[in-house]
């Protein structure tokens, strides 16, 4: 049957604020259990303590340097009110969701606060906003949901004297929709939940559900290259995207008339992905299927990673593939059953152990179907490639559907308890994704083990294509109380300098400031410096996200 996702939207323009956490009041919302601090003090050396969320308060925020006159025409574009000065509000949109930009929340490392806030209503007025602060020399920083975890929405000022964030939280309507040709307009500060809501009237989905599904926005989506959990099914959200307004410093930009066309170079990617260097999209046209009505998740196990990699490779390139399909190893299986606590990992080992099963490597996969009869010949197909994977049922497959969206509020709970918890993401090609695995992983234990922390490294496959696939890290070690920033930067730096050669940066996070150093290595010299004459061409004076991209 099928089950209608629903999460808390964020109404309040002015509360999407970020604070500490993934939770509005930046408090975690849920305690570790017992259990779980048990086995990860055993398990990795943490003596737990409680590290709570700093106060605003307690932040370093200098006044703000925009010049009165630019406020003032401002003020007169959006409405004074929609110009926000206050230190809350500014601190609310200082940096995303990375792990080190919840450190810096809790006072570890300095957090770039912007001088103003501006709040646009429309496409028009955000296309004078950004002319205003081209003609004055303000950086602007596009902000979806400020979910970006690699920088991507970090106030930097670059070479201005004062920085801006452009929050698009206003812009929050769907402005029309084609059920003939499956189309729907949305403005960019649309979040995920309200999308799926606003196309539930029409019996259509997106289809879109990364796990930062209840505060990321279509904008950000796009300006990303955004993949979700049901990639399988409907696409990464780059194949989603059918048209783009762009607002840049020269003018307004609309790309995407057709489903196709040979007119060139296809435009409408060089605006997916953007990251907000190139202009600021107000509006996306994104395709839309009917709502499924029918849904089955179920899980399986299969023995090893490179067992299941195997199984996975041979649904992908079947196009056998649920709409959901995740193969964890051995170590995110261990970590994932622990932290549930809805399985008794021992009791569970025996059982496998029985079946011939030394290393469980939990298999999710989920199908749809606008009949039962469609669904169910969509679970056949894939069977047919399980092999001698152990049936869990649908019980294991419900367990992931429930928690599919409850990751951040964990790190939350990890973080207050003294964990550093951060995860990191690549792509290669089936022929080398067990050694780009083995690599990342070997780098990550070496960076973060010392004589009392023994680092847990989880790896899991949820994006799989005919020749490859993605794999998303999950680190959990305990955090270096004297240089916790330290910690994760060389780490980080020992798992990209892992990844280069054999894979991408990112397969989904996006480059911002934290991949920006491994952009050249991966285009190439005339890579960037194409990219840089598009973002010269469009924004001459460089007030578009500074220090982002290229
Ligand atoms: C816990 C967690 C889980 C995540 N899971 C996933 C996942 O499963 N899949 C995935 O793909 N990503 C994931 N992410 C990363 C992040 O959610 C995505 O990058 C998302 O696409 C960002 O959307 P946003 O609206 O929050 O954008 P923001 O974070 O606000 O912005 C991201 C970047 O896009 C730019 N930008 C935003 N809006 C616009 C616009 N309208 N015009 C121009 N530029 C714009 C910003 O300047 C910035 O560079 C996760 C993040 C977190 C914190």
């Amino acid at each position: 049957m099928c089950h209608t996702l629903s999460v808390n939207v964020p109404v309040d323009h002015l509360d999407h604020r970020i604070r500490g956490g993934w939770t509005s009041s930046g408090a975690a919302d849920a305690e570790l259990p017992a259990h779980a601090s048990r086995w990860l003090s055993a398990r990795t050396g943490l003596t737990p303590r409680r590290t709570p969320v700093a106060p605003d308060s307690g932040l370093a925020v200098a006044e703000s340097e925009l010049p009165a006159q630019v406020r003032a025409v401002l003020g007169s574009i959006v409405g004074p009110e929609h110009v926000l000065v206050e230190r809350a509000d500014r601190l609310g949109r200082a940096g995303g969701l990375s792990y080190l930009d919840l450190l810096r929340r809790r006072g570890s490392g300095e957090l770039p606060v912007p001088d103003a806030v501006v709040l646009p209503a429309d496409p028009a007025q955000v296309q004078r906003v950004v002319e205003v602060c081209a003609e004055h020399g303000v950086g602007i920083v596009p902000f979806g949901g400020g979910t970006s975890v690699v920088g991507g929405v970090a106030a930097l000022r670059g070479d201005k004297s004062s920085v801006v964030v452009l929050d698009l939280c206003r812009l929050d309507e769907l402005v029309s929709v084609d059920p003939v040709s499956r189309l729907a307009v949305f403005q960019a500060g649309v979040v995920a939940p309200e999308a799926e809501r606003l196309l539930a009237a029409h019996g259509l989905t997106l289809g879109h559900f990364p796990q930062s599904y209840e505060r990321a926005t279509l904008g950000g989506f796009a300006a990303t290259r955004s993949s979700g959990q049901a990639s399988a099914g409907y696409g990464r959200f780059e194949d989603m995207v059918e048209g783009v307004r762009l607002a840049t410093p020269r003018g307004e930009w609309s790309v995407g008339v057709a489903p196709a066309s040979a007119a060139g170079p296809d435009l409408r990617q060089l605006a997916v992905g953007s990251e907000g260097a190139f202009g600021v999209i107000t509006e996306v046209t994104v395709r839309v299927r009917p709502a499924p009505v029918w849904q089955r998740y179920e899980g399986f196990v299969v023995d090893g990673f490179a067992g299941g990699a195997e199984v996975v490779r041979a649904l992908a390139q079947a196009s056998a593939l649920g709409t959901v399909t995740r193969l964890s190893d051995p170590q995110e299986t261990e970590v994932g059953l622990t932290l549930a606590g809805s399985w008794k990992m021992a009791a569970l080992r025996g059982y496998l152990k029985a079946r011939g099963i030394a290393e469980p490597c939990l298999l999710v996969i989920g199908w749809e179907g606008q009949t039962k009869h469609e669904m169910l010949l969509r679970r056949r197909s894939s069977l047919r490639f399980l092999g001698k994977a152990v049936r869990l049922g649908t019980a294991a497959g419900e367990v992931w559907r429930h928690g599919r969206f409850s990751g951040p509020r964990q790190r939350d709970a990890l973080m207050d308890v003294g964990m550093c918890v951060e995860t990191l993401e690549t792509a290669t090609y089936w022929s080398r994704l067990g050694e780009l695995r083995t690599a990342v992983r070997d780098a990550l234990v070496a960076s973060l083990t010392t004589g009392e922390r023994r680092p847990i490294v989880a790896c899991h496959i949820s994006h799989s294509y005919e020749t490859g696939a993605s794999l998303y890290f999950t680190t959990l070690v305990p955090r270096d109380l004297e240089d916790p920033v330290g910690q994760w930067r060389d780490a980080k730096a020992a798992a990209s300098e892992a990844i280069v050669g054999l894979g991408t940066i990112t397969h989904h996070h996006a480059t911002g400031v934290d991949h920006a150093a491994y952009l050249p290595g991966e285009i190439g010299p005339l890579g960037v410096d194409v990219l840089r004459a598009v973002r010269r061409e469009l924004d001459p004076d460089g007030v578009l996200n500074p220090g982002k991209l290229v």
